[in-house]
C-alpha cells in the first residue's frame, strides 16, 4: 500500500482524470450498477447500503447492492461480484471485504466492459481497477494521532504517558494507512520518551484486530491490562474506529480502571453519545452521505461517456498501478466541536444537545 505522502488532499486538484476506463461510449441511462459491500463491521457500511439503493434508483439506474456475510466474507463477495458481471453491470462499486483477494473478479469485470470503482477501501494488486473514491485515510490516521496527543495533554500537563496502540483488520488496505498516518504523529513522541507503549507492542501485526471485531479488541485490551497495567495507569489508547474504541472502554471499565483517552472513527451514534458523556475522547466524521453521493456522481459522469473528476493521481499505488482517486477531507470530532460538526446531520445533531 502506498503511503499518502501529502496531507490536505482537498487542495490537490487534477481534473484530467487518469482512469483508463473505456468510458468513451457511455451506457444506457437505466443500466445495472453493482455495489458490493463488505460485512457490516461498522455503522457506516449499514448506512452506505441504504444510501446506494436510494441514490442509484433516484438517478434512474438499476442498483444491485450486496453485502458479504459475516463469516465467509471473501468468498461471498467474490461470488457477488461475479454475478454482477454476469448480469451485465456497467459499473461495479466495491467496498472490499479483503482488498488483496479480488483481482480475478475485478479483471473479469473489466474484461466484460464494466468500470470498477473501489469505495472507501483500496483493492490491491490489480491493474484493472479504474477509480478509487474515499476519505483521505492517511489524514484520518494523522488526525487520530494528534487527537491522542491533545487528549493526553488536556488530561495531565506533562508526560511520560502510558499508551497502547490498536489497528484494524489486516485484510483491509485501510488499516495500514490509518496506522501509518497515526504513527507519523506518534512515533517522534515515542522516540523522545513522551509516550511509552507499556506493552512494547508497536508493530502493526501485534496491534491488528482481526475482522475489525469488537470482541477481538476487547480481549486484547483485557490481556494488556493484566500483563502490563496491574499497578499502572493506561493514559491513552489509539483506536482506529469507534466500534473498537467502545470495546477498549468496555474492557477498561470491567477492570475497574479509569477510562484512558481513546480515539475513534466513523461517528457512530453510540460513540457520539460516549463522547458527549466524557468517555470516548474523539471520533472522525466521514459523512457516508457525501461519500456515497460522490460515488454515484462518478457513475452519472461515466454513463454519459465522460471521465469522472479525480483530485489525486499519486497517492494510491495498489501494487500494479497508481489508482486515480477522488479523496474527501475527514474531520476530527471531540466534545468541543461535536455540535458544529454534526449540525447538518439529523441523526447525530440531537445527540450533541
Ligand atoms: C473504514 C472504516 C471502518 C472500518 C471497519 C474501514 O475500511 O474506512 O470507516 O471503521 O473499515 O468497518
Amino acid at each position: 500500500v502506498a503511503l499518502m505522502a501529502l496531507s490536505g488532499c482537498s487542495t490537490r486538484t487534477d481534473s484530467s482524470g487518469g482512469g483508463d476506463a473505456s468510458a468513451a461510449a457511455g451506457f444506457a441511462a437505466d443500466s445495472l450498477i453493482g455495489v458490493a459491500l463488505p460485512s457490516k463491521t461498522s455503522e457506516n457500511w449499514v448506512l452506505a447500503g441504504g444510501l446506494f439503493e436510494d441514490g442509484l434508483k433516484e438517478a434512474g439506474f438499476k442498483g444491485d447492492v450486496q453485502y458479504a456475510g459475516a463469516s465467509t466474507t471473501v468468498k461471498d463477495q467474490q461470488d457477488q461480484i461475479s454475478a454482477m458481471v454476469t448480469k451485465g453491470a456497467k459499473v461495479i462499486i466495491i467496498g472490499a471485504a479483503d482488498g488483496g483477494q479480488l483481482g480475478t473478479q475485478v479483471k473479469a469485470a473489466h474484461d466484460a466492459g464494466a468500470i470498477v470503482i473501489a469505495y472507501d477501501r483500496l483493492i490491491l494488486n490489480t491493474a484493472d481497477l479504474d477509480y478509487y473514491v474515499a476519505y483521505d485515510n492517511f489524514n484520518v490516521g494523522e488526525l487520530q494521532g494528534q487527537a491522542l496527543l491533545d487528549g493526553l495533554a488536556a488530561k495531565k500537563p506533562a508526560g511520560p504517558y502510558n499508551i497502547e496502540l490498536f489497528s484494524g483488520s489486516s485484510d483491509d488496505a485501510n488499516s495500514a494507512v490509518f496506522f501509518n498516518g497515526a504513527m507519523s504523529v506518534l512515533q517522534p513522541k515515542i522516540d523522545d520518551g513522551t509516550l511509552v507503549v507499556g506493552s512494547g507492542q508497536t508493530d502493526i501485526k501485534q496491534t491488528a484486530t482481526a475482522g475489525w471485531k469488537a470482541e477481538n479488541a476487547q480481549s486484547r485490551m483485557d490481556a494488556l491490562l493484566t500483563s502490563t497495567y496491574g499497578d499502572k495507569t493506561v493514559d491513552g489508547v489509539l483506536s482506529p474506529n469507534d466500534t473498537l474504541a467502545r470495546a477498549v472502554i468496555t474492557s477498561v471499565k470491567a477492570a475497574g480502571k479509569d477510562i484512558p483517552v481513546v480515539t475513534g472513527q466513523d461517528s457512530e451514534a453510540e460513540s457520539v453519545k460516549s463522547i458527549m458523556a466524557g468517555e470516548q475522547y474523539s471520533t472522525i466524521n466521514k459523512d457516508t452521505r457525501v461519500l456515497v453521493a460522490q460515488a454515484i456522481d462518478m457513475v452519472k459522469v461515466l454513463q454519459k461517456g465522460d471521465t469522472p473528476e479525480v483530485n489525486d493521481t499519486k497517492s494510491y499505488d495498489n501494487g500494479k498501478k497508481v489508482v486515480p482517486a477522488f479523496l474527501l477531507p475527514p474531520v476530527i470530532v471531540t466534545k468541543d466541536n461535536a455540535g458544529e460538526a454534526y449540525a447538518n446531520d439529523p441523526k447525530l445533531s440531537p445527540l450533541t444537545k
